[in-house]
């Protein structure tokens, strides 16, 4: 077993790191005030192959591993969660699909862009009576000719008033549950396709959420993606990959978080000497380490398993999606205490961390849905290794 990153790999880690210290770290804090999406760093994001990474380079992207893909997003939750939430997006559940059941001429189509990051993708399943249970979404889509009649709502939709393309799903057949649901890629330009709210979040607050209501929103027939009854499939094999993200995401704000509590603990100074002095405060500091040595142990993992194909991915994604999160979630509370008062001031990027860290045990699949997928997989006798 070698737990080594190849040179590629250290090389993307570092790129990434760089620029993520240099060109967002100095702005993260007043676009966060703001709630301003940082679109010129995600452009060059993009250009470094940041929004295509797990897309072939014969479809314009950087035709990376999944750990290498894990690494690019840690590094970039290492120092903003938000920019990390849109990258996971577009690469995971955007372009990964498109690439799995995309047509040639719907990858021509958006697989290029994504690739290159001249777009962002977004994923558009949830509705306001539908998330832990999408084969409960009431959107439909009904045939007309040469083109779909999309009408209904999608809520908390990252990246939708920024994407090229929304991976939309609705339902084509509403009496066959589950099997009645069909994704189709629908571009914003598309008449009957209209924002209409945008979410004010506890965190996360970079990267933006909407609502989007598709009103007879006339959806060409070649933008189908897969065939009809697919998408429930679809949808959740593109969760499945996007836990992989998700996991990486919540180890790199925890990685963030560690170290700026590290570094603080180093400074502080109570009764005459720095903080970092009391064993208090350096149990914190070895719990904080060792649970996240051990989420990026469980996240790598996952990779490596959705590149061999060794086994079914949704086990280990959920083992790594539930612990990260909610590691990252008792990390962020630690890093806030070794702060003091500081850590609730607006001052203090722990605090910013740890409003961002909540979300990671409740978006693309609750830790309780995490937890009925290892069951499931435990009690039908398929567990461990
Ligand atoms: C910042 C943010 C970004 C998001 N981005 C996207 C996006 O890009 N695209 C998209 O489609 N969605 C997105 N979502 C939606 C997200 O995936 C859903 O919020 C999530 O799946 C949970 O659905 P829900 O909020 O409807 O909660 P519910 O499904 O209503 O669940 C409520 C509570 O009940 C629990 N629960 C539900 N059923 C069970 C059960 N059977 N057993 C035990 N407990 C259960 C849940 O775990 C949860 O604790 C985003 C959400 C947020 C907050």
């Amino acid at each position: 077993m070698d737990f080594s990153l190849s040179s590629d790999q250290i090389l993307i880690r570092d790129t990434v790191r760089q620029f993520m210290e240099t060109e967002m770290r100095p702005i993260v804090r007043e676009y966060e005030a703001e709630k301003r999406f940082p679109a010129a760093q995600v452009k060059r994001l993009g250009e470094l192959g940041c929004c295509g990474m797990l897309i072939p380079e014969e479809w314009g992207g950087a035709g990376t591993d999944t750990i290498s893909y894990a690494l690019m997003i840690e590094e970039v939750a290492r120092v903003d969660a938000s920019t990390a939430v849109v990258l996971s997006v577009t690469n995971s559940v955007a372009a990964a699909p498109l690439l799995n059941h995309g047509n040639e001429a719907q990858k021509k189509k958006y697989l290029h862009r994504l690739g290159r990051g001249e777009i962002l993708g977004a994923f558009c399943l949830t509705e306001p009576g539908a998330g832990s249970d999408p084969a409960a979404i009431q959107a439909q889509a009904v045939r007309a000719g040469d083109h779909y009649v999309l009408n209904g709502t999608k809520i908390w939709v990252t990246n939708g008033d920024v994407a090229g393309v929304n991976v939309v799903f609705a339902k084509t057949d509403p009496n066959a549950g589950a099997r009645g649901v069909t994704a189709f890629l629908v571009e914003p330009s598309f008449p009957g396709f209209r924002i209409s709210r945008h979410e004010d979040k506890m965190g996360l607050r970079l990267s933006h959420s909407v609502e989007i209501v598709f009103e007879n929103c006339r959806v060409p027939v070649e933008n189908r993606l897969g065939e009809e009854g697919q998408g429930l499939k679809i949808a959740l094999e593109a969760l499945d990959g996007g836990r992989v993200g998700i996991a990486a995401q919540s180890v790199g704000l925890a990685q963030g978080a560690l170290e700026a509590a590290t570094r603080y603990a180093k400074q502080r100074r109570t009764f005459g000497k720095p903080i970092a002095e009391y064993q208090a405060i350096q149990w914190m500091l070895a719990d904080m380490e060792t649970e996240i040595e051990a989420a990026r142990a469980l996240t790598h993992y996952a990779a490596w398993v959705r590149d061999s194909g060794s086994q079914r991915l949704g086990p280990p994604a959920a083992r790594a999606k539930v612990y990260a999160s909610e590691m990252a979630n008792r990390v962020a509370y630690k890093a806030v205490q070794v702060h003091g008062s500081l850590g609730y001031s607006r001052e203090s990027d722990v605090e910013r961390m740890y409003r961002d860290a909540r979300v990671l045990t409740i978006y693309e699949g609750t830790s309780e849905m995490q937890r009925m997928v290892i069951a499931r997989d435990l009690l039908r006798g398929a567990g461990g290794r």
